[in-house]
């Protein structure tokens, strides 16, 4: 496995060479502005105080505030928060946001926390970073393990600390809390946006078109019930506890609502209800539904996935990276030189930092759309981006290379207009100094 920060930032590295700029944009991009470690101390339910490790890290402010997900995992640490937060930069640039890249984190499980804990350890968290983020500062929004209620929570300690209300400033809240309709299923949506972009380019009827998608969170979730009502078949789906097949399709809602009765899905093989019957599958390995043979390998749980190890027994036609990072450096060397095209992340989840602008927008105008707006807005932006960079990739870069290069255009555009080292020694040579 590679350190997730440098796997990020080699594609930058590559995309920068291509582009032949100043090197202060190396300068510039080669680290964070901002990275805040905090130790956030919590009561527990059993009268002990527990200390967690948080972060917030800002990369790239140039273009606008910065804005990112915050992520409650036992993993999370400095090098990936950092990494999640540079993918973030170029992700509001390839969606062609006005806003810059964040990311936060605490090193927590949050599934061993009641609910009165993980309340105090967001209000917790919050305090602990209030003095970076803002509206028109920093605004963070949900990540993996975080919701919502989460959102709401955090949007509300820091009202209190501000003594006034300052929606704007966290993204990703319940809809009565000022959030925007559509949050929720913008990330699963603005990546099926993107898969249509590219099926009706590569000529890919959706009824023919099998998806095996890996994370049943809020992005596979949404991304597989709206990929099914949108005719294509999903065949499998995992999440931590495990995976399921079924040839002949799987209704992913039917499916959720199950995982909520049950808490997991391999759990579904094992009951008799009519509406298990109705949802024939059998149980897999988290790891085969990865070499599954389908046109489309969904990847939408957590970073490295796809690796060495098993880039070569990938069997999908095209994998879909929905969460960030999905495939590793050398996984992506594999399977380009396999020929297996990877619609890349910066581009495919970047439907869920374009809804949390919309919401960021409303906030701030205090004017909120119908949801037939937000959704009409997001998928102009995401067919605009996505065939940008198709077009770009037909060229001969790879898609994630054309991605890239989409994005850091833009901010190299905006960092040129502060003026570079050529500008200042332009501007020098002139005054004869
Ligand atoms: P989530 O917490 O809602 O869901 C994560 C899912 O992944 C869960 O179903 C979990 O069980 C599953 N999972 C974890 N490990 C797994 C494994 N080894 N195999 C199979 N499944 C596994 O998180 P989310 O918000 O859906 O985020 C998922 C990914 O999408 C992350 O990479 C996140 O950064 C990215 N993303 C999310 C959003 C968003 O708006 N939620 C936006 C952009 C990117």
């Amino acid at each position: 496995m590679t350190h997730p920060f440098a796997n990020a930032h080699s594609h930058l590295t590559e995309v920068l060479q291509r582009l032949d700029v100043p090197d202060d944009i190396h300068a510039r991009l080669a680290q964070p502005k901002l990275a805040l470690e905090v130790n956030i101390p919590v009561r527990m339910d059993d009268g002990r105080l527990q200390v967690f490790k948080g972060y917030r890290v800002q990369f790239d402010d140039t273009r606008g505030p910065t804005n990112g997900g915050i992520r409650f995992h036992p993993q999370v640490t400095l090098e990936e928060v950092t990494a999640l937060s540079f993918w973030m930069t170029i992700k509001c640039a390839v969606a062609g946001l006005p806003l810059g890249g964040a990311n936060g984190g605490v090193a927590v499980d949050p599934k061993t926390l009641s609910r009165l804990e993980l309340e105090r350890l967001s209000r917790g968290y919050i305090r602990a970073i209030a003095d970076v983020i803002g509206p028109m500062r920093d605004i963070p929004a949900p990540d993996v393990y975080t919701n919502a209620t989460i959102m709401g929570w955090m949007a509300d300690e820091y009202n209190q600390i501000r003594r006034e209300q300052v929606p704007g400033v966290i993204t990703g809240k319940p809809v009565h809390l000022g959030g925007s309709l559509g949050r929720d299923a913008a990330t699963g949506q603005g990546a099926l946006y993107v898969l249509q972009q590219w099926a009706q380019r590569k000529g890919l009827a959706p009824g023919r078109t099998r998806i095996a998608v890996q994370g049943f969170g809020n992005a596979g979730f949404h991304f597989a019930r709206l990929a099914h009502e949108a005719g294509f078949r999903v065949v499998a789906l995992s999440d931590s506890g495990g995976a399921i097949y079924a040839e002949g399709g799987l209704d992913p809602a039917l499916i959720m609502r199950h995982k909520r009765n049950r808490r997991e899905l391999k759990a579904m093989l094992y009951c008799d209800a009519s509406v298990c019957e109705e949802a024939e599958h059998e149980e897999i390995s988290n790891a085969q539904l990865l070499e599954l043979d389908v046109e489309v390998l969904a990847l939408a749980a957590l970073e490295d996935q796809i690796t060495a190890d098993n880039a070569e027994r990938v069997r999908a036609a095209q994998v879909l990276e929905i969460a960030n990072g999905p495939v590793d450096s050398a996984g992506d060397a594999v399977l380009a030189q396999r020929g297996i095209p990877v619609l890349p992340d910066v581009l495919v989840n970047a439907g869920g930092v374009t809804v949390s602008y919309f919401e960021w927008v409303q906030n701030r105008t205090g004017l909120y759309w119908e949801e037939a707006e937000i959704n009409a807005r997001l998928k102009t932006i995401m067919e605009r981006e996505a065939n940008g960079i198709f077009g770009l990739a037909d060229e001969g870069m790879g898609l994630r290379g054309a991605a890239y290069l989409q994005g850091v255009e833009r901010i190299v555009g905006a960092i040129r207009e502060r003026g570079t080292c050529e500008y200042f020694a332009d501007t020098l040579a002139a005054t004869g100094r």
